[in-house]
């Protein structure tokens, strides 16, 4: 349809595991994807350490590792991968075009795989104090607390993830959490509950966390969800696992959306309420959220898109 230089048949945005498994699809049928990702390449999945439940790896892989051998995969069959981050993206008229903090694209269809992003649970000082003692990424931060006591916050699988994986650093490690039983899977919960290292600390919020960006954490603040009593617990450092938010505000306004900001998109097909733009992964899925389905939606997502565009006589 276009002729500039940065103009591509399909442009995939994200690079989890649902982009790069749109972006292999895609390149497999011969459509030269550009993949397009910001700063923090491979999304979700780096910030993890074993993952044990993508099948092929009886012995479980590495999420970084997972990551890059999909990129090579990818590559291998003629994606384009550049790294910008979109700031503003215009679908009312074909081609799409997409403007980056580097440069400008267009394309015919459009792949959104941009994943979600973790929540924060609104404590004070947990905005100040993020990189000096409160993380949201126990893979990124957890070696910095070795010996330390760390808090966890959530009650999902995220939060006893991240709090099993902790006690490898720490010498101590809180789970608090805002009700009297956890939200996660069974086998997450049998593996905190079972920890010595973990205390779980049940029914409090985390009403402020204590410290500074010179002393980094020295506490939290909870408060007790019945009796409203607050307390004081010194920690090292707090990790927030609460969930996460759809990382879809560049296509507010433009494509549906469910009221949480997770892109819909019609029940048979990945397409969106735009024809030729598509969508996989975590962007859309507020229920599963797992790499196995986030991959499985980019397949769907390319499927879709190639189908879409022979039928555009592309
Ligand atoms: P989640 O299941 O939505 O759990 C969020 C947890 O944080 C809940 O326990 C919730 O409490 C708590 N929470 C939410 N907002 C809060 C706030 N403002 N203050 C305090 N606590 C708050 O999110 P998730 O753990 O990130 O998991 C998301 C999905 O990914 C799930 O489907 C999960 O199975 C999957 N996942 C799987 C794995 C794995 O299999 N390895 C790992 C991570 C995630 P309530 O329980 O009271 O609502």
């Amino acid at each position: 349809m276009s002729t500039s230089n940065n103009h591509h048949k399909v442009i995939i945005l994200g690079s989890g595991p649902a982009g790069l498994t749109a972006a292999i699809y895609t390149a497999r049928a011969s459509l030269s994807p550009l993949l397009i990702h910001g700063p923090l390449a491979g999304g979700q999945l780096t910030t993890t350490t074993e993952v044990e439940n993508f099948p092929g790896f009886p012995e479980g892989v590495q999420g970084p590792d997972l990551m890059q051998l999909m990129e090579k995969q990818a590559t291998r069959f003629g994606t384009t991968v550049a790294v910008d981050t979109i700031v503003k993206a215009n679908l009312s008229q074909r081609p799409f075009t997409l403007e980056g903090q580097s440069g400008k694209y267009t394309c015919d269809s459009l792949i959104i795989s941009t994943g979600a992003a973790p929540k924060y649970i609104g404590a004070k000082n947990e905005r100040e104090l993020l990189g000096y003692g409160v993380s949201t990424c126990a893979t990124c931060d957890g070696a910095f607390f070795r010996n330390k006591v760390i808090a966890v916050v959530g009650g999902g699988d995220s939060a006893c993830e991240e709090a099993s994986f902790l006690t490898r650093f720490a010498s101590k490690l809180y789970l608090i959490h805002r009700r009297d039983s956890l939200r996660a899977s069974k086998i997450m919960q049998k593996r905190v509950l079972e920890n010595p290292k973990i205390e779980v600390l049940w029914n409090k919020h985390v009403v402020a966390v204590e410290g500074t960006k010179k002393d980094g954490v020295t506490g939290l603040t909870l408060e007790d969800t019945h009796t409203k009593e607050h307390s004081l617990l010194p920690a090292d450092a707090l990790f927030v696992a609460i969930g996460h938010t759809p990382n879809s505000s560049l296509f507010t306004g433009q494509l549906e959306m469910d009221e949480n900001g997770y892109l819909r998109h019609k029940t048979d097909s990945a397409e969106t309420s735009i024809p030729g733009v598509f969508v996989s992964g975590d962007v859309q899925d507020h229920v599963f959220r797992q790499a196995i389905t986030a991959a499985g939606s980019g397949c769907m997502a390319a499927i879709a898109a190639e189908r879409w565009l022979e039928s555009q006589h592309q």
